[in-house]
């Protein structure tokens, strides 16, 4: 068994983490704080930098294990770059990459790869989120194409997206399974209209709004994937993005590892530096030993789904879970490290800890996962 990256995951670690370093972690704690209009520009200038250096397009390449790497980076030194990229590369790039039509992907990735066109994937809805079932969005048949009504709820991405891909009932009666289907709706045409921003806890340069449906007319054009294919597209990008997000969290992990070492080191108490106490070095220790087996985990999920493993669906909950639930524990000791000058709002930890909470929640909850995870050992086990 060899845990080591190649060469080339190396050499692209290396470089990526230099370059977020140095040209886009400066600007988080701005882009956390910045009014809505001032952080879309600081947004769309990170994708374009990131374009620009050529990093943004390992989020659509097939090396899993390079996305994880990239993504690590990225979330370790913005997490709300990291989720904006995330949503429209992985999310919205991966859909159109596995299940779009060619005219789809010539209009759409080389623009998202060159950060020139955003993205978003719109699924959630305010009484439909761990349960799709209860979604009310309808796409009705007319002539050829579609009347969509409805609206999606907490869409990363929407109020700077050029396109959205957005689920709908085409036939209720033959349930989640067969009766769903996935679109890709245009900014812009009648009838679809964003909603302001949403006032988030964490990831706040990162805009959330809803999106709504009125009488709006779909070409068959716009059919991604499948007619009554949608939520097992969705179910399949979610495995993309359940991966995407343990990288996340792994970097954010990191990124408190990171401030409370330096912590640690820089402040005194009792005649010496505060890292050297047992109760606090032992908030280090922990802090490592979950980012490195949350990264071995995700790692371990990237290879399993491009091995094609039996269970990799399986492997992904593991991730999202471990990381997700880690990272929060892993805030709450970076919090506990700084002490009372962590609590002041604008400082680097504050921040981490609001951005983490979102990890054991968005795009399946710890719950969803453990559900998941103990559905695949019932069955697997059923004969006892
Ligand atoms: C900042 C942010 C960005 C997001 N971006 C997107 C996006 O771009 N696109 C998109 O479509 N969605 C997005 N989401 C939505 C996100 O994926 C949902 O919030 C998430 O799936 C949970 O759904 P919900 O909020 O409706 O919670 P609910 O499903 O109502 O869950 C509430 C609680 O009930 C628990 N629960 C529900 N069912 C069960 C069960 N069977 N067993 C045990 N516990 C259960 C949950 O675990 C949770 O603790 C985003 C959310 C946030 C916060």
């Amino acid at each position: 068994m060899n845990y080591e990256l190649s060469d080339q995951q190396k050499a692209t670690q290396a470089e990526i983490a230099k370059f977020c370093r140095e040209a886009i972690a400066p600007q988080a704690i701005a882009l956390d704080s910045s009014a809505k209009d001032q952080a879309a520009g600081i947004l769309r200038s990170n994708l374009k930098k990131l374009a620009d250096a050529g990093y943004l397009d390992i989020l659509l390449e097939d090396d899993l294990i390079a996305q994880c790497v990239a993504g690590e980076e990225l979330a370790k030194a913005c997490p709300s770059t990291f989720i904006t990229a995330m949503s429209s590369l992985t999310a919205f790039g991966t859909a159109l990459k596995l299940f779009g039509t060619a005219a789809q992907k010539d209009k759409y990735l080389s623009g998202l790869a060159k950060g020139e066109k955003i993205g978003c994937l719109a699924y959630t809805e305010a009484t439909a989120g761990s349960d799709l079932g209860l979604m009310q969005t309808k796409a009705e048949k007319q002539g050829e194409g579609y009347m969509l009504n409805g609206v999606k709820d907490l869409v990363t991405n929407a109020p700077l997206a050029n396109a959205f891909l957005v689920l709908a009932w085409t036939d209720p009666e033959a349930g989640l399974e067969r009766g769903t289907t996935l679109f890709l709706m245009e900014k812009g045409s009648a009838g679809f209209s964003i909603g302001n921003s949403l006032e988030t806890l964490g990831l706040c340069g990162a805009p959330t709004a809803a999106v709504s449906f009125e009488s709006c007319r779909v070409p068959a054009s716009a059919i991604v994937g499948a007619v009554g294919g949608g939520y097992s597209a969705v179910q399949t990008i979610l495995e993309y993005v359940k991966l995407a997000l343990s990288s996340m969290s792994v970097g954010i992990g990191v990124a408190c590892l990171e401030t409370s070492t330096i912590h640690g080191k820089t402040k005194k108490a009792f005649g010496k530096p505060i890292g050297l106490f047992e109760g606090v070095g032992a908030k280090l220790a922990i802090m490592f030993t979950l980012n490195d087996i949350g990264r071995m985990l995700t790692h371990r999920a990237a290879w399993g789904m491009l091995e094609r493993e039996a269970e990799s669906a399986i492997l992904t909950s593991c991730a999202k879970l471990f990381t997700g639930e880690g990272v929060n524990e892993i805030a709450d000791l970076a919090m506990q490290v700084h002490g009372g000058h962590g609590y002041i709002k604008g400082t680097l930890v504050e921040k981490l800890y609001r951005d983490a909470r979102f990890a054991s929640i968005a795009y399946g909850t710890s719950e969803m996962q453990r559900a998941s995870i103990a559905r695949n050992s019932l069955n697997k086990y059923k004969q006892v």
